[in-house]
């Protein structure tokens, strides 16, 4: 069994830890934290061992009635993997400490790839977590842009993706965030930095990405034309789509016209927090004119880059195969719809 540590128990921590607790071949060991907040309380409820990040704020957990199983060095004492899913930025100023304790680490989209050795998603980049001491899962928006891009390449040919990403402007519980009242572009610079984030774990592919921030929470948007170097059917298009575990399809008539929609089907369904760990496509988008292919996806960006975190601590703690861990993680959560 693999033990595994969560480092920073917010919007993709929670989601990884009860991911990994799922999974038949991993035991979390313990989520560490550095505020003793709401999300603090729900994982000692969820019965997760909570650990204090920084040791210097211990007490505040004991004054609040969370007493700390111990400091985050004594959880990363009893793991192979942690997984670091701190703030942005946040993740490079603990490599020190993982190292010091030679645990292997899985770090978040908003790190800068340098690092970690290697930057993954499970389709495109599984064999580069193979005896790396550090990945990192690249953001949402880029593992699902590599979701759709390498089966597409692999089956017709990619001469350039040109995608326009419409962000969601915040997560639900960001009440700080926006804009409120507009859409803007972000950055006005173009192209955006997403094209090469996506070149990390899908090198070779001709990627340009225009990104703009929008009043909304619930997913990201992408509006996606491909000069592809075949000439596929709509239908061919459809067929290759449909048949990738982490794509979904959204059938024709299913009523579901947005984010909205789709997150009720998600709650509909019984899935946790509404989470939509699949890229979501919808089929009636799918065009194709000459060369060029048409179509518009959305992303929840709290849930896609789930399942990669599982497979990227498969993938540097064992030798599994890549279909297979795939195939594990999906069946342990759920994923395929
Ligand atoms: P978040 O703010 O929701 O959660 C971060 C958690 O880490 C919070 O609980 C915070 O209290 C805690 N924390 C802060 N400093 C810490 C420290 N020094 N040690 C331990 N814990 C600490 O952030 P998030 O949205 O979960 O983002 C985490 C990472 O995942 C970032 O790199 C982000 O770019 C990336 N990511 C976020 C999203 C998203 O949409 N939210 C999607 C994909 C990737």
């Amino acid at each position: 069994m693999i033990q595994v540590g969560v480092n920073g128990y917010g919007t993709i921590g929670k989601r990884v830890a009860d991911a990994v607790a799922a999974q038949p071949d991993m035991v979390l060991r313990g989520v560490a934290k550095r505020s003793p907040n709401h999300e603090a309380e729900s994982a000692v409820k969820r019965e997760y061992d909570l650990y204090a990040a920084d040791p210097d704020r211990t007490d505040e957990f004991e004054a609040v009635g969370l007493p700390p199983a111990g400091t985050l060095s004594d959880l990363l004492a009893d793991v192979d993997v942690v997984v670091d899913c701190c703030p942005a930025g946040v993740g490079a100023q603990n490599r020190d400490i993982y190292d010091a304790h030679d645990v292997r680490v899985v770090f978040q989209g908003g790190e800068d790839a340098t690092v970690a050795d290697a930057s993954f998603t499970a389709r495109t980049a599984f064999e580069t977590a193979r005896d790396a001491d550090a990945v990192r899962v690249v953001s949402c928006n880029s593992t699902g842009l590599a979701r759709l891009l390498a089966p597409v390449a692999e089956s017709f040919g990619v001469e350039t993706a040109r995608v326009t990403l419409i962000r969601r402007g915040g997560d639900p519980a960001q009440t700080d965030r926006g804009p409120i009242n507009d859409i803007v572009p972000d950055p006005v610079g173009l192209p955006s930095h997403h094209g090469p984030d996506v070149n990390t774990v899908l090198p070779g592919v001709d990627v340009d990405t225009a990104a703009l921030k929008a009043p909304v929470t619930a997913m990201h948007t992408h509006s996606v034309n491909v000069t592809l170097e075949t000439t596929p059917t709509a239908d061919e298009v459809r067929r290759l789509l449909a048949d990738e575990s982490r794509l979904f399809l959204i059938p024709e008539g299913a009523g579901i016209d947005g984010a909205g929609a789709l997150k009720e089907y998600a709650m509909d369904l019984g899935r946790p927090r509404g989470d939509l760990w699949e890229n979501c496509l919808w089929g009636e988008s799918v065009h194709v004119s000459g060369r060029d292919l048409y179509l518009f996806q959305n992303v929840h960006q709290e849930a896609d880059v789930v399942p990669e975190n599982v497979d990227a601590i498969r993938a540097m703690a064992t030798d599994t195969a890549a279909a297979e861990s795939m195939a594990t993680t999906d069946q342990a959560l759920g994923v395929g719809l």
